[in-house]
């Protein structure tokens, strides 16, 4: 069947250029708090209920926008921030494209009201699936509020593409979060359901900030990035090389201004943490990117999310260094002088706990992280073989951690130790889950071990869940695993990786398989970390297992010889440090006197 051609009318086109900006209620926040600050606000309000599904009202304090021109505001390719094509290649702006209000309101009820300083009475325009339905003079203060209600109401293709509500409600926080984190001189404040989730100062400061957005024990532990270049500034923080997550949604990039999503930044980034992270781990990072605006193209995706640099070379190495520089020069955890020996075992209770005299615990302050850069990248290349895997014997200390004198176990579940610089609360699982991990990662250039199963177990599966197993059987191989097709979605299972022996064959299948399915990352590397993770939460010693002095002495061992000791593969901290510092304010022995 053919039809004539036609130009479509403009609601429909509307519709269509709206679908490529307005994607979910976090892209009508971006698109309306960029506006704000192009305004140039000094404070932010953003209103959101429902998720975002009932309401999303943006309130500013900026230059506001004359009655008159309220009707343009919402017209699709009508803004105040370009004149000729030439403009684009030197934008100031965060807006450009005059197309965000039309597409909102294409797309909901959209009520703007406005009022410029120097006019004495605002306007109200209110704009319903893109039509006009209100436009009145009114008394307003001084700024604009946009309201958008109802959104897709009259979409409901896309209503359908939402994620559940928690998921948006996140995105919109993360959206607002970082925007504040951008500009720390406007004080911004969002509330959800009339919760008050953000709240910034607008007083400059943004470590303040940057603890809403990673919680402040972690925006306590980052590293601040500062490269002031020719041509290129880099600023903002990092994470320790002890601090990592098992993706990449805690990496930011903002360019002049501008929250983009830029894979080779992050490769960049990712470039400068070489060797110092563990396969499938990745750091935290939030940089402010900032070069002349004749240097980058933000005229190349819809949503303004990507951008393309004049010298891509000169940014990202701009980047790299800023990132090593900032590592190099930090010491995350400190290290213990040379001099320094972990005591003798001595009897509990002998005073070997003196810390009056060890308060000033002798902690080198040129420790030098080079080195120890170094040494990752040498044991990188070491080939661990699979027998390590099992067999605990002592790797050397990877000198991200102290030398530590176990003191003894508490609760059958944590181990107690002291270290050079106070004391240390142990979890022996998520270290055991360490230590394990460590062995398997380091261990995949080779396969590991199986063991053979006496009988073999047969496993069941639904078409998808076997389809995804399919997949994954040289991977799973690699581990240990000796699984084959045995009939339609039916497996047989004849090892197991030696670690886990002990468990059920088939359900410690049916556990990864289920982890495929969660899986998003087209990443191989990611995958086989995540699936080690998963094997070794299974063989980790539990809580409550009381271990011998021998068994808590070994793992303390492992544990110092790990990469990343601070955290389980899952991202959950192995221990908390009790620094001398700290023991003597809780005990008052110091400002007290
Ligand atoms: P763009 O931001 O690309 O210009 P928009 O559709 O987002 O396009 O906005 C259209 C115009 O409306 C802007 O150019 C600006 O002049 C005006 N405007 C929108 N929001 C605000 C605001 N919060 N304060 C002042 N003016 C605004
Ligand atoms: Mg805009």
């Amino acid at each position: 069947m053919m039809h004539a051609i036609q130009i479509l009318p403009e609601a429909v086109a509307s519709q269509i250029a709206a679908g490529e900006v307005i994607e979910r209620p976090a892209s009508v926040v971006k698109e309306l708090l960029e506006n704000a600050l192009d305004a140039g606000a000094r404070q932010v309000t953003v209103r959101v209920e429902d998720a975002g599904r009932r309401l999303m009202e943006i309130a500013d304090d900026g230059a506001g926008i004359a009655a008159a021109e309220l009707p343009l505001a919402v017209t699709r390719h009508a803004t105040s921030k370009l004149r000729s094509a030439e403009d684009l290649f030197h934008i100031q702006t965060l807006g450009f494209r005059g197309e965000a209000l039309a597409s909102i309101g294409s797309v909901s009820r959209l009520t703007l009201t406005s009022r410029p300083a120097q006019h004495a009475v605002g306007a109200r325009l209110v704009v319903e699936g893109g039509t006009l339905r209100a436009n009145e003079p009114l008394g307003t203060p001084e700024g604009t509020v946009v309201r958008v209600e109802n959104l897709f109401f009259n979409v409901p293709a896309r209503l359908k593409f939402l994620k559940r509500d928690i998921t948006e409600r996140q995105q919109i926080d993360a959206l607002v979060t970082r925007y504040a984190l951008a500009y720390p001189q406007v004080r911004f404040s969002l509330f959800q359901d009339g919760r008050a989730v953000l709240q910034t100062s607008g007083n400059g400061d943004r470590r303040e900030i940057l603890a809403s957005l990673l919680g402040v024990d972690t925006a306590r532990q980052m590293i601040e990035v500062a490269l002031e270049d020719q041509d290129v500034r880099v600023q903002g923080y990092i994470s320790p090389v002890a601090l990592t997550r098992s993706n990449r949604r805690e990496i930011t990039f903002f360019v002049n201004g501008r929250w983009v999503q830029d894979s080779a930044l992050s490769t960049a980034l990712l470039q400068a943490y070489r060797t110092l992270l563990m396969v499938g781990r990745f750091p935290l990072a939030v940089l402010f990117v900032e070069l002349d605006p004749e240097a980058v193209d933000v005229n190349v995706h819809p949503a303004k999310a990507e951008v393309r640099f004049r010298s891509p070379d000169a940014v990202f190495s701009g980047v790299q260094r800023a990132v090593r520089r900032a590592l190099l020069t930090s010491s995350p955890v400190p290290q213990v002088s040379s001099g320094w020996q972990p005591p003798q075992p001595t009897a509990l209770g002998q005073g070997a706990f003196d810390l009056h005299s060890a308060s000033r615990p002798a902690i080198d302050p040129a420790w030098d992280m080079a080195a120890d850069l170094a040494r990752a990248e040498k044991s990188e290349g070491a080939a661990v073989n699979a027998a390590s895997a099992q067999n605990p014997a002592a790797l050397p200390p990877s000198g991200m951690l102290p030398l530590l004198r176990l003191v003894g176990q508490v609760g059958g579940t944590y181990l107690v130790a002291e270290g050079p610089d106070g004391l240390y609360l142990i979890d022996q699982h998520a270290a055991h889950e360490r230590v394990l991990f460590e062995r398997m990662m380091g261990g995949l250039t080779a396969p590991l071990a199986g063991q053979a199963l006496l009988e073999a177990a047969v496993v069941q599966l639904p078409a998808a869940q076997a389809a995804l197993l399919n997949e994954q059987i040289p991977l799973l191989s690699r581990l240990g695993f000796d699984i084959e097709p045995f009939g339609p979605n039916t497996f047989r299972v004849r090892a197991i990786p030696a670690l886990i022996t002990g468990s059920d064959p088939a359900a410690a299948v049916r556990v990864l398989v289920e982890d495929f399915e969660e899986d998003e990352t087209p990443l191989q590397a990611e995958r086989e970390a995540r699936l080690v993770a998963r094997i070794c939460k299974r063989a980790a010693v539990k809580g409550g297992q009381s271990l011998s002095p021998e068994e808590q002495r070994a793992l303390l061992r492992d544990l110092e010889a790990c990469f990343s000791p601070r955290t389980c593969p899952h991202g959950r901290p192995t221990m908390i440090h009790l620094t001398v510092d700290v023991l003597e304010r809780q005990f008052g022995r110091r400002g007290s006197r």
